[in-house]
């Protein structure tokens, strides 16, 4: 007999490589993990410099059991630094990324121009917290009358 050791299975640990990248260099398809948004670009452009003629996109492993949400910001010098603000750039599994992003509050960035941030790091953009409804905890409220 094989042992009485059922396998329970837990949810599969998350993989810490939840980004794929894709693309064609030199004629030849080529796949790669990314842990991040950054080590994704950062091989996209390795295969641009590789072939000119290169084409690459990424996206959020379409296995991936939720969307996913990224936080960036304008590189330092893109915008006034008082606009530098941490947007929200929501990823669904398997939708395809090219050269730039959109946040939620609609902000456009190219992938070059965008500082990664860790969550809670920077100053949170209003617009996007707002359209996220991550407020789980409202405020009471400040303005108006109604209790
Ligand atoms: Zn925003």
């Amino acid at each position: 007999m094989l042992g009485g050791q059922v396998a329970e299975r837990p949810a599969p640990a998350r993989s810490p490589a939840p980004f794929m990248v894709v693309g064609k260099v030199n004629g030849r398809d080529e796949a790669a993990r990314a842990a991040s948004p950054a080590e994704a670009l950062s091989r996209m452009l390795e295969w641009l410099a590789a072939d000119r003629d290169a084409s690459a996109v990424w996206y959020l492993r379409e296995d991936w059991p939720e969307p996913f949400t990224v936080i960036g910001r304008a590189v330092r010098g893109r915008v006034p630094e008082s606009r530098r603000c941490a947007h929200l750039f929501p990823l669904e599994p398997g939708a395809v990324l090219r050269g730039a992003m959109t946040a939620r509050c609609g902000a456009r960035l190219t992938l070059p121009e965008i500082e990664w941030l860790a969550p809670g790091a920077g100053m949170p953009c209003e617009y996007c917290l707002a359209k996220a409804g991550v407020c789980r905890n409202p405020r009471p409220l400040l303005e108006g009358g109604h209790r």
